[in-house]
């Protein structure tokens, strides 16, 4: 399997997404905009904030910074719904704020590769109306992807057309959602795998599976996990402040998992058991 820092994924949309995305949740101020800055330098090209994360701002300054093009990095924010309905026309101005926050090089209208619901929240006709605005802010040209995430299949299956490019859900060998990326693969969702370091959970770490994966390849742990995401065909977003880590969470194109090794870790799997996070998947 050919993989490399410029592999990219191709979305129903006909845009690409870089494979490897950089995540910045719990990332601030400083470290953050440094953060942005050593992930492009170390080659990726892909940064997922949301509104919720506080540093849309930090994350679109860091892109200028960097001196590289706006449209060489891909970058996604989300937009946070409520558990209450909201019109349409009012989540519209929310994700026009957004836009404008992320997109800082002050060109009159800025766009946004992604931009996704960040959970499924507000019952049936609060979603519909979210993503009526996300389709909307599109076709104005704000957008030019849009997603979800944390979405269950019952809540993708009862979405507006059209279908989103991407659902982003909680997503590595202990939970691996079989039924939402089954439905995702079926449907030509993209997924994006957040959380795939399992947030570097000591225990998890312990497990002999994947320190002995680790030993065998003479790599990380986190190596492990990001690699059996990219040959699983997901876009998997590690996060770290750390530069020696923002470094070496790229550094997984030299080895390749064998189909052993990728089902020793598709036995890992926990079911809902092993999420890590909110994994607010189940919601009315
Ligand atoms: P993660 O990427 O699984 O783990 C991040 C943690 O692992 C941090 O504590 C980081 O520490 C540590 N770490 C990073 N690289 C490491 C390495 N090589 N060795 C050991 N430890 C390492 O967890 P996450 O931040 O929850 O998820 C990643 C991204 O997914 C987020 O940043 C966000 O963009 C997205 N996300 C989305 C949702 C959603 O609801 N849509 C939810 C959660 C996350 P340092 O930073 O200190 O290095």
């Amino acid at each position: 399997m050919s993989l490399s820092i410029e592999s990219t994924i191709k979305l129903a949309s006909g845009h690409s997404i870089p494979q490897l995305g950089y995540g910045v949740y719990q990332a601030r101020s400083k470290e953050c905009e440094d953060g942005v800055k050593d992930a492009i330098t170390a080659g990726y090209r892909h940064v997922d904030s949301a509104q919720g994360y506080h540093n849309e701002d930090i994350v679109g300054r860091a892109v200028i910074q960097s001196g590289l093009p706006r449209s060489e990095i891909f970058l996604t924010t989300k937009y946070m719904p409520s558990h209450t309905v909201h019109s349409t026309e009012s989540v519209l101005d929310i994700v026009r704020k957004s836009l404008k926050k992320i997109d800082r090089t002050g060109d009159e209208k800025p766009y946004i590769d992604l931009m996704l619901i960040h959970a499924p929240f507000g019952g049936e006709q609060g979603r519909a109306n979210n993503w009526d605005a996300l389709v909307k802010a599109q076709k104005e040209g704000w957008i030019r992807d849009i997603g979800v995430s944390n979405f269950g299949v019952k809540h993708l299956q009862a979405l507006p057309s059209p279908k989103p490019s991407i659902n982003q859900i909680e997503l590595h060998p202990f939970c691996q959602q079989k039924d939402i990326v089954k439905y995702c693969e079926e449907n030509g969702i993209a997924i994006e795998a957040y959380s795939p370091l399992i947030r570097a959970d000591k225990n998890r770490y312990e497990n002999p599976v994947l320190k002995n994966l680790a030993k065998k390849h003479n790599k990380e742990i986190a190596q492990i996990l990001i690699r059996w995401s990219l040959q699983k065909g997901y876009i998997p977003l590690p996060k770290s402040v750390t530069p020696s880590r923002i470094k070496s969470n790229a550094d997984v194109y030299d080895f390749e998992l064998t189909s052993e090794d990728m089902k020793a870790l598709d036995g890992l799997d926990e079911g809902a058991k092993g999420a890590c996070t909110w994994n607010p998947i189940d919601q009315p």
